[in-house]
């Protein structure tokens, strides 16, 4: 595993420039001595499911907010987020009759890559936002400076994070008749709700069926829930690299997952050199500018064994693009034998800005995008294996669409994302039934 040193002499994008040198070795120790907040075994375990995806015997559903903060670590929002990926997580699994793996993307995902280093608002200039990890949303000079203090903050609040969603899956939050509950009262009770009746309808059926035949194992009870951030800033992902005593092998211990961004992807930049060490499950995100030969370049080296569950290309071209663009990549990745799971973020593509000012996305494009994502794979014969989302279990009014019929006027109702818009909870649930419908075919 290169040094710290080593990995700022590549001098690594997207980094905050802290004012006091001193006080980041000062908080870098301090983690050092912190204890793991993931086991390398678990992550372990979800290598080997990520591998199942792969092959498509399981189908991966990645999802939280964009940007979590501080103040959102509250067993409110954890539990209603919680909730409505394990909603998804039962409709995917019926309908794709496969497990679905279930990977939060909380408990650490508080860095923030940002194309412009400054903002702007009302001719005051000041240092842009970058994550509750870096500096503070307030608009303020104070609150834009880098304190580094506030790692050891991710770290506490990744912990707390953690700790509530291990309770809530392991002691019977979780439970399958409970999630179905939920699935059915969002059916009748909603209006956009209501198209899905059919498939909560026979759900319900599958269900009755094992209560009448006395079926109660213990997988009703609990499932299998992982944790997953971009790893961007080197301070932090570092400090939180150990050497796992089993293997000897370095793991990232702050998540079980960890990604690359679009943004900090470049082959000899220091993101990969620092990720091809880990052991941990990866993914990278390749945008409508990667071309096959980058993806061919990148897993090569990030993948030299070529180990199933390893590596995952999550891909974010836009509902306009991926349809032309997904099938090159996926072809020339495919006829050299290259193992990796294909993920499908139908998000990142697909952003604008409301004539009322808001970073929005429409649902009708995200729910085209997947249907894209999955269009090319089935023509090519490939395995779509599953999708990342940004979403909260919060009714916020952040993307346009969905049955609610939310508009541009309607964005200005509850926009609470500090970053990128994100699906509420009934968009969450209607893009969980139609995915359904595209597993099914
Ligand atoms: C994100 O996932 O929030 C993100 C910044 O995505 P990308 O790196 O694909 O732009
Ligand atoms: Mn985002």
């Amino acid at each position: 595993m290169p040094s710290l040193a080593d990995l700022h002499a590549l001098k690594p994008l997207q980094q905050p420039t802290y004012p006091d040198a001193g006080a980041v070795d000062t908080a870098v120790a301090k983690l050092r001595t912190m204890p793991p907040l993931v086991f390398a075994g678990e992550c372990d375990d979800l290598k080997a499911k990520m591998a199942a995806v792969s092959r498509g015997e399981a189908f991966l559903l990645q999802g939280g907010d964009c940007a979590e903060t501080f103040d959102g670590v509250t067993a409110d929002n954890v539990r209603n987020k919680l909730r409505v990926l394990l909603q998804m997580a039962v409709v995917l699994t019926y309908a794709g009759s496969m497990p679905v793996v279930k990977l939060g993307r909380l408990a650490g995902q508080y860095a923030k890559p940002r194309s412009s280093d400054m903002e702007t608002r009302d001719g005051v200039t000041l240092p842009a936002y970058r994550g509750d990890a870096v500096n503070g949303f307030d608009f303020t000079p104070e609150s834009r400076i880098p304190d580094p203090q506030r790692l050891l903050d991710v770290y506490n609040a990744s912990a707390a994070t953690l700790n509530l969603v291990r309770a809530f899956v392991t002691g019977g939050y979780a439970d399958l008749r409970q999630v179905h509950t939920w699935n059915t009262d969002f059916v009748k009770t909603s209006p956009a709700g209501q198209r899905y009746e059919v498939l909560a309808g026979e759900i319900d059926k599958a269900m009755a069926f094992m209560s009448a035949i006395g079926a109660d194992p213990e997988e009703l009870r609990r499932v299998d829930f992982y944790s997953s951030h971009e790893a961007l800033l080197m301070e932090y992902e570092h400090a939180m690299t150990r050497i796992d005593s089993r293997t000897e092998q370095p793991y990232n211990v702050s998540g079980h997952f960890v990604w690359i961004g679009e943004r900090t992807r470049q082959l000899d930049g220091a993101h990969v050199e620092y990720f091809r060490h880990l052991r941990n499950p990866i993914g990278v995100k390749l945008g409508p500018s990667a071309t096959a030969d980058d993806a061919l370049a990148l897993a090569h080296k990030l993948n030299p064994q070529n180990e199933a569950g390893r590596l995952t290309f999550i891909t974010r071209f836009g509902a306009g693009k991926i349809r032309d663009g997904l099938p090159g990549l996926v072809e020339k990745v495919t006829a050299e034998g290259v193992s990796v799971a294909w993920v499908c973020d139908p998000m990142h593509g697909n952003t604008f800005e409301s004539s009322t000012g808001y970073k929005t996305r429409r649902f009708d494009d995200v729910v085209d995008e997947v249907q894209g994502f999955f269009d090319v794979h089935r023509a090519l014969g490939t395995v779509p294996g599953g999708i990342l989302v940004e979403m909260t279990g919060d009714d916020v009014t952040e993307c346009i669409g969905g049955g609610e019929e939310i508009d541009e006027e309607g964005l200005a109702h509850r926009y609470e994302s500090v970053v990128d818009p994100r699906l509420n909870r009934v968009q969450s649930l209607e893009l969980a039934f139609l995915v359904a419908e595209m597993l099914r075919k």
